[in-house]
């Protein structure tokens, strides 16, 4: 198994798919290694890919709004995305993509250990629930996948474009901060 050094190191060199071509920064993922509580975006975008973190545009700052909702913070919690690299004029990532970087992805949760993955968006939801994931038919539903729950709930991105999607999204929260607190109580 490789450490974070050495995972970080080959996220860094990485030219598996075409993204790595076209990079500024890799996005490798931040907050707390030892967080009971990941949450996992789609991809980076612009503000993302200049600065090589994850969730630091408009969609980083409602996704902080969501975390203090449910009295949580960037230090508690570790965040990453599906793709490390920003996908060209922030389209979707294409399958080949998804699954040349999930392997990246899937060491950092035998690292970090989670009992609570947060799928935010389609593309999460269907990388790690199921491939037919529909977001607005099973968001807020929990699966239990090797012993971890998971949810998905909607990106913040899609919660600014459109407001009627804040409520549902809000109902999610709560049932994260509540089996967030379960996980807790029971350690
Ligand atoms: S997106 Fe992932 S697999 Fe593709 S080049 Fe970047 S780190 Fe490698």
């Amino acid at each position: 198994m490789l450490t974070w050094e050495e995972l970080e190191n080959k996220c860094r060199n990485c030219y598996r798919c075409s993204l790595g071509q076209t990079r500024t920064n890799l996005v490798f993922g931040v907050g707390n290694k030892q967080s009971d509580i990941l949450f996992v975006g789609e991809g980076p975008g612009y503000y993302e890919d200049m600065q090589g973190e994850p969730f630091v545009g408009a969609a980083g700052k409602l996704l902080d709004k969501m975390l203090a909702s449910i009295n949580l913070d960037r230090t508690q919690v570790y965040i990453a995305n599906v793709v490390k690299c920003r996908p060209p004029q922030n389209r979707d990532p294409l399958p080949d993509e998804q699954k040349a970087c999930l392997d990246y992805l899937r060491i950092q949760f035998l690292l970090i250990k989670p009992k609570i993955i947060v799928c935010l968006g389609r593309i999460a939801a269907q990388a790690i629930i199921s491939p037919d994931f529909r977001i607005t038919k099973s968001r807020g539903i929990w699966f239990n996948k090797k012993g971890i729950d998971i949810i998905a709930t909607y990106h913040p991105s899609a919660l600014l474009r459109d407001e009627s999607k804040k409520r549902p999204a809000w109902e999610d929260l709560k049932s994260i901060k509540k089996k967030y607190e379960e996980v807790r109580n029971l350690q």
